[in-house]
């Protein structure tokens, strides 16, 4: 349509739409693939397809509205601003009508995953889009106000733009192995250390593989006198707070009596560890 009508903000629209699609089916393949069962050479799974897939749409996205851009330079450096209104008109009604079924059908399903959540606010703002090219098809038709065509093209592409940043702001943390929005690495650890028998907790690492499915590594030092039997119940409690309290899935504790052989002291909060530890009086440097 956007082709035939000749027509910016169609064309905008027409590829946000075609978009959208590619999005809902790659996200519905990724998560389709998320499902596989773990395997010796993938440990943690395919969830991380579900990342990958997301990525994908956000710089899909950059693609497309590159592409406006470039359309838009290229018309108003050749002075190309006719566009057919009632075409316009027509066929934009057309694409508001099959938007708000979208934003039905995905608003029921909305909640599932990250990916159809990110749909759905995007369809949403596509709404919007909608109207904008019905309003600039009646400006077009009504007065021949070409630049207003052009004017709504620049805008759907900037939105376009726009919704990959949600997309990214998401994405990009996990693939960094952020911390975990919901965990204060520090209080986290302080937690740990509160538990009598636990004398400092280091080397902490705690990421994300998919959201939903954090995870945590950390070395416990123990009080050398802790009798044997004692360590177990309090692993237990130590698990206990970092998947209760702090919502952490997967839960690996290394317990170690001494510092002497530990070689991994140089990971996050390994300065302020320190600190706590020569306030403690228990660190030897
Ligand atoms: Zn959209
Ligand atoms: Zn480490
Ligand atoms: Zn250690």
């Amino acid at each position: 349509g956007g082709i035939l009508s000749g027509s910016l903000a169609l064309l905008s629209d027409g590829v946000h739409m075609l978009s959208h699609a590619i999005a809902i089916g790659v996200a519905l393949f990724a998560m389709w693939i998320a499902g596989r069962e773990v395997s010796p050479e993938r440990t943690f799974g395919y969830h991380r397809t579900e990342v990958i897939a997301a990525l994908y749409n956000a710089l899909f996205l950059w693609l497309i509205s590159g592409w406006i851009f470039y359309e838009a330079f290229h018309r108003v450096s050749h002075a190309h601003l006719e566009a057919q209104g009632l075409m316009m008109f027509i066929i934009g009604v057309g694409g508001l009508i099959i938007n708000v079924i979208v934003v039905i059908i995905l608003h029921r399903t909305s909640g599932q995953s990250v990916n159809i959540e990110a749909a759905f606010w995007h369809v949403f703002v596509d709404l919007l889009a909608s109207v904008g090219v019905v309003v600039s098809a009646i400006l077009v038709w009504a007065f021949g106000w070409g630049l207003a065509d052009l004017m709504v093209g620049v805008l759907i592409a900037l939105l376009t733009l726009g919704s990959s940043w949600g997309l990214l702001k998401k994405v990009l943390p996990v693939l960094m192995e952020g911390t975990p929005e919901h965990v204060d690495v520090y209080r986290l650890c302080a937690a740990m250390e509160d538990v009598p028998g636990v004398t400092l907790v280091h080397d902490v690492h705690c990421w994300t593989i998919v959201a939903g499915y954090e995870v945590l590594m950390a070395h416990v030092l123990l009080d050398p006198t802790l009798p044997a039997e004692e360590v177990e119940p309090l692993l237990r409690r130590l698990r206990r707070i970092a998947k209760q309290d702090f919502d952490i899935t997967h839960v690996t504790l290394q317990v170690e009596q001494t510092l002497e052989d530990c070689t991994e002291g140089h990971h996050v909060g390994h300065l302020e560890a320190l600190e706590r530890g020569k306030k403690k009086g228990i660190l030897p440097f």
